[in-house]
């Protein structure tokens, strides 16, 4: 290692890189392609959250420090939806922990509760920011992978079972689940509920994309027996209210699980996103209207673009849950979805994400690609033309 300018830095993330969002937002740029890669909307949450938000910043809400955990009117809120969406209780004042965005959320839990040399069980692909954090903290990751069966990607629970051993020291679980769509059913939960009581581990549950499901439900895993007193839940005004710039995320759990994240976090950021947080209250606090319309609108786009990709001859998951589609590039005599997505801003002006580096083992996921539908219907109608009029191999 040298530390004189021009020469590469050894560090502890440098098996990293750049993230993989970036890279290929940067690429759509330059090469002025459709973007379905990065996973953030084309058009902004609700008018009236924007202008909460201007309310706050022009009353001096929010512009110093907030309060570590948060601001009161926000944990309130955050209690507020946990109840009336799944009739879970959770105490503003010790349940309730304010982030920036999920991402610090599972930053901070990671590092909290995972101690050097112990296991986190995680579903493969996985966010490629759980890797890093896993990383940072000392962990060993263990990936349990969610195959292909039956036109969608599923969890074997054997395997997941199988997977546990007396240095697993958590579950760390995403549903809906990014990059393949797979929303876990209540049966498949209510084993892993059951897995955790029995080997007495922590649950770690990723929901950003709670209110994005169009097929069967989502189950909060504490909502489920003997869950509660296990379970880390994190939540996003990213992904539910469109503003993935405002980095507003959250977590509930019992007192002492919020403590030990907030240990972490508060050495992070300590705090973030001040005045976004009395917005993000009011969005939390929208009629059921609101989240229908916004479900129901991503349905639709999800449809086009599902029967768009089966058009231009991907093999496509249809996804019940969050905003990317996941294809198999085979059919279209293509393998490699790496060098596929380096390709395709060139070939057809159409950015996507290869599932790829969402997996330990490259192999598994290299003929997946994933695209996002969280765009202007024109946007990817114009993104199938592309795609349409492009030349692949087969
Ligand atoms: N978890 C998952 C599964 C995600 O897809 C994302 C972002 N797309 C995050 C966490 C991070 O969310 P945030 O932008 O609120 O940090
Ligand atoms: N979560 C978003 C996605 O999966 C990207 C977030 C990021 O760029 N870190 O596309």
């Amino acid at each position: 290692m040298t530390a004189r300018a021009g020469h590469a830095v050894e560090h502890r993330l440098s098996a990293f890189g750049t993230t993989v969002f970036a890279e290929m937002s940067e690429l759509a740029a330059r090469t002025r392609s459709v973007n379905l890669g990065q996973g953030f909307p084309d058009t902004d949450g609700p008018a009236e959250i924007v202008e909460a938000a201007v309310r706050a910043l022009c009353d001096g809400r929010g512009n110093q420090y907030p309060p570590g955990a948060g601001v009161p009117e926000l944990r309130e809120a955050v209690a507020e939806h946990q109840r009336r969406w799944y009739g879970l209780t959770y105490d503003p004042d010790t349940e309730v922990l304010v982030t920036a965005g999920a991402t610090e959320a599972i930053a901070a839990t990671l590092l909290a509760l995972v101690r050097p040399g112990d296991e986190v069980i995680a579903l493969e692909p996985y966010y490629d920011s759980y890797a890093a954090c896993i990383e940072l903290a000392g962990g060993t990751r263990v990936p349990v992978t969610l195959r292909p069966h039956g036109g969608e990607f599923r969890l074997d629970l054997d395997e997941l079972r199988d997977a546990v051993t007396e240095r697993t020291r958590l579950l760390l679980i995403n549903t809906p689940h990014n990059p393949t769509g797979t929303v876990l059913t209540r049966a498949e939960l209510a084993t892993i509920a059951e897995l955790a009581v029995e080997r007495d581990l922590l649950v770690v549950m990723d929901e950003v994309y709670e209110h994005l499901v169009f097929g069967g439900v989502h189950v909060p895993a504490a909502t489920l027996s003997g869950m509660r007193e296990r379970t880390v839940s994190i939540g996003s005004a990213g992904k539910t209210f469109s503003f993935t710039g405002w980095k507003v995320g959250w977590v509930t759990a019992r007192p002492e699980l919020v403590a030990a994240v907030r240990s972490a976090k508060q050495y992070l950021t300590y705090v973030s996103s001040g005045p976004f947080q009395y917005a993000v209250a009011e969005a939390l606090r929208l009629p059921d209207d609101y989240f229908t319309s916004f479900r129901e609108d991503l349905r639709g786009k999800r449809n086009l673009l599902v029967s768009g990709l089966e058009s231009v001859g991907f093999e496509v998951y249809a996804p019940a849950g969050t905003y990317f589609a996941t294809v198999d590039i085979r059919p279209l005599g293509e393998s490699d979805g790496v060098a596929f997505c380096r390709s395709l801003p060139h070939r057809a002006g159409v950015v996507a994400i290869p599932n790829q580096v969402f997996y330990d083992v490259p192999e598994r996921g290299a003929p997946f690609v994933r695209f996002a539908f969280c765009k202007q219907i024109s946007v990817l109608e114009e993104a199938i033309a592309r795609l349409g009029g492009a030349k692949f191999l087969a």
